[in-house]
């Protein structure tokens, strides 16, 4: 059992990762802003991990736990801070011994307008983390990167060997964090590292209780298809019927979140583990969906008719996007085991349980943790 820090850890991918680590008994503490997570999705982590009630131990921190098992105390807090990092790596008595890094921003169409905002909080964010984390001499970190470094490539699949030729600000920022944690575990044979570049993460914890609960209109297929099944959006647009694909539309490598979880789980075990490296792994099924077979896999799925047009083409996309995950598979024994069914389904399950996602708590932890017991 080891204790483990997770920044970002109340946001989609980082909520579905603490409930697969607290599974297997694991001590965590989250550190996040809020600025787009939910203090409620890790209410209901704690809930279906069967943690005791959360505890309020200041206006800023809460636990829960378990009695001889796994705990979850998130902090208030924003990466960018040295206060905050040292708080968080100090708060349940120190003795961390590995970061999930998954706090920055990933909206690659915010990133072109607020360009200075993203270098600040991926880049300058991931540098105050490394310097927090020598403070506390902790040297294994995995990281969150992206497919999007790869940029507009022809190759299918696509091997983490492939040039990285990112295209957007956001992909700059991932390029130069990899970079930046490459020079770290240069620099110092000590590190632990592992850079996992996801493909499309969708879906949802199969008990409908935690999922993707995006900050207003969505950017991304997955959750706007599930809007519209909901009927919070009228129709769907598919962003171009004309790319060099079999039914013209985009193709991409959808993978369950919980099969992501479960990868961050063993990238850890395999760097705890193993002496001291850098992984860099493709994360994704290997398998390439079209937006259309999406849409049909949806609607067979959950008996729903999803109304769509196809529009013009979004500026920057690629016709495919697929992983070669046999890296992944080869050093730490993971792929994905669920398909596009379960995706479907537990997305649905999601979102029509929570049409307004998380609802008013997001960004209130205070409220979102009402019924929190106070301690001194
Ligand atoms: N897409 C679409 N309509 C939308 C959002 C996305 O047709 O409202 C398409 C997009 O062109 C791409 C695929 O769906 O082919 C996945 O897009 P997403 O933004 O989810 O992921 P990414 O482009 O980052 O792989």
């Amino acid at each position: 059992m080891t204790k483990v820090l997770l920044t970002g850890g109340a946001g989609f991918i980082g909520s579905h990762t603490c409930l697969v680590l607290l599974e297997t008994g694991h001590q965590l503490v989250v550190i996040d802003d809020f600025s787009n997570g939910s203090a409620e999705a890790l209410r209901r982590v704690a809930e279906l991990a069967g943690l005791g009630p959360w505890r309020q131990a200041s206006a800023e921190h809460w636990t829960a736990a378990e009695p001889g098992g796994g705990s979850l105390t998130l902090l208030r807090g924003d990466v960018r801070s040295p206060r905050d990092l040292d708080r968080a790596f100090a708060i349940t008595g120190g003795g961390i011994s590995a970061v999930l890094h998954f706090a920055g921003l990933k909206a690659v169409g915010e990133s072109m307008t607020q360009p200075l905002r993203y270098w600040d909080v991926n880049v300058t964010g991931t540098v105050q983390l490394l310097e927090a984390m020598g403070r506390h001499a902790c040297q294994t970190l995995v990281f969150s990167s992206s497919a999007t470094l790869y940029g507009t490539t022809d190759r299918v699949p696509i091997p983490e060997t492939a040039p990285l030729q990112p295209i957007n600000p956001y992909g700059y920022t991932k390029a130069a964090v990899e970079r930046l944690l490459t020079d770290v575990a240069t620099s110092d044979p000590g590190w632990r590292i592992a850079l996992l570049r996801y493909f499309n993460p969708v879906g949802a914890h199969p008990s409908g209780r935690i999922g993707e609960d995006p900050n207003g209109l969505p950017n991304n297929l997955f959750p706007f298809l599930c809007q519209v099944a909901g009927g919070r959006r009228q129709h769907l647009e598919v962003f171009g019927g004309d790319w060099p694909t079999p039914d013209g539309t985009g193709v991409r490598d959808y993978l369950h979140v919980m099969d992501l979880a479960e990868g961050h789980g063993r990238a850890l075990d395999v760097l705890q583990a193993e002496p001291p490296q850098m992984l860099t792994l493709n994360l994704g099924s290997g398998h390439g969906y079209s937006v259309l077979e999406l849409v049909r896999s949806f609607e067979t799925t959950n008996g729903l008719t999803l109304p769509y047009a196809v529009v013009e083409r979004r500026p920057g996309d690629s016709a495919v996007s697929v992983a070669d995950p046999r890296e992944a598979e080869r050093r730490m024994g993971w792929r994905t085991r669920r398909s596009l069914a379960d995706i479907c389904r537990d997305g649905w399950a999601w979102q029509s349980a929570n049409p307004q996602g998380y609802g008013s708590n997001e960004g209130q932890p205070t409220g979102a943790l009402i019924g929190a017991q106070q301690v001194s």
